[in-house]
C-alpha cells in the first residue's frame, strides 16, 4: 500500500502548498509512489488516515490551534513546510502592534468577528517531526524529503550557512556593496537564490543557531562596522518568534549586555 500523504494550510499565503502543485511533472512522478488523500488546494476528496501530513502557515488564531491539534492526531508524521510553519514567519510581524490595532487595520469595524492569538510556529503547539523551511519552502528539498521517506533514508537539513552556497556560486558578497545580508546566520539549502539574483538574504530559512549568532555579534561590528542590533532587527522579518523568551534559543537576538 502506498504511503498516504496530505497537505494542509493554517494562517499563511498558502504559497508553500502551491509550490507542491508547481512541481507539475515531478509531482506526477511522485504520485506513482504515494497517495495524496487530503489537499484542499488540489482536490475535493478528504480522508483522515494519514501517514505524512505537510502543513504550511503559522498558528495565529484559535481555529489554527484547534486545527493543528486535530492534524497531529491524524498524521503519523507531521512536517512543517515553510517559514510560517517552521518559524512563525512574517505572521509574527503583527506582534509589533497592539492586537486591536492590527485587527482593526485589517478588518475595520468587523474586527471583533476575527479572533486572533500571537503567531507561533507549529512546534510551539504540537510535536513536529520534520521542518522544511523557507519562504516559500524549497521544492527540491520537499522532493528529497519524500524520497527519503519512501526509501527509509534519514533526512537532514543542511547545517551550513547560506554563505557556503553563495561562495560556491561566485556571487559578489553584498557586504562588499555596503548592504546587510543575513546569509552568515541563515541555514543553507536554497542555493543562495537571493544573492544569486542580486538581493540580500533576509533569513527566511531560519537561524543556524545560537553559536552562529554569537559569532555574528563579534564579527559584524568588528569587520563591517555594523552594530548587532541592526542585524537583529532584520532577522525579525521571519524570525521574530525565535526572539521569544519561551523559545529554545531564547534571547539570542537580544542586545548584548
Ligand atoms: S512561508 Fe512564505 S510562501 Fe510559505 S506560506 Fe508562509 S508566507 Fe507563504
Ligand atoms: S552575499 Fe550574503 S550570503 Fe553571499 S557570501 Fe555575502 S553575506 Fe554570505
Ligand atoms: S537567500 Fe536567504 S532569504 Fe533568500 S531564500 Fe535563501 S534563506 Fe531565504
Amino acid at each position: 500500500m502506498k504511503p498516504r500523504i496530505a497537505i494542509f494550510s493554517l494562517t499563511s499565503c498558502e504559497g508553500c502548498s502551491l509550490a507542491i502543485l508547481e512541481l507539475e511533472d515531478q509531482l506526477l512522478a511522485l504520485l506513482g509512489g504515494v497517495e495524496i488523500v487530503n489537499f484542499r488546494e488540489g482536490m475535493t476528496e478528504r480522508a483522515w488516515d494519514i501517514d505524512v501530513g505537510f502543513v504550511d502557515g503559522a498558528v495565529s488564531t484559535p481555529q489554527d490551534e484547534e486545527e493543528i491539534r486535530k492534524l497531529r492526531e491524524h498524521c503519523r508524521t507531521l512536517v512543517a513546510i515553510g517559514a510560517c510553519a517552521c518559524l512563525g514567519g512574517v505572521n509574527t510581524l503583527k506582534h509589533q502592534q497592539p492586537p486591536l490595532e492590527y485587527r482593526e487595520y485589517v478588518y475595520g469595524a468587523g474586527a471583533k468577528w476575527f479572533p486572533t492569538t500571537s503567531a507561533r510556529p507549529l512546534s510551539a503547539v504540537v510535536k513536529v517531526d520534520y521542518e522544511l523551511p523557507g519562504c516559500p519552502m524549497v521544492k527540491e528539498e520537499f522532493l528529497h524529503f519524500v524520497k527519503c521517506a519512501l526509501t527509509g533514508k534519514q533526512f537532514r537539513l543542511p547545517a551550513d550557512p547560506v554563505c557556503t552556497e553563495c561562495k560556491k556560486l561566485g556571487n559578489l558578497c553584498r557586504y562588499e556593496k555596503g548592504e546587510l545580508c543575513m546569509g552568515p546566520l541563515t541555514r543553507a539549502g536554497c542555493r543562495a537564490i537571493c544573492p544569486a539574483y542580486g538581493s540580500v538574504c533576509e533569513g527566511c530559512r531560519g537561524l543556524l543557531g545560537a553559536d552562529a549568532v554569537a559569532a555574528a555579534r563579534e564579527v559584524f561590528p568588528a569587520r563591517y562596522g555594523v552594530p548587532f542590533d541592526r542585524i537583529a532587527d532584520r532577522l525579525r522579518l521571519y524570525g521574530a518568534y525565535q526572539d521569544d523568551g519561551e523559545n529554545a534559543i531564547s534571547g539570542v537576538l537580544q542586545p548584548s549586555r
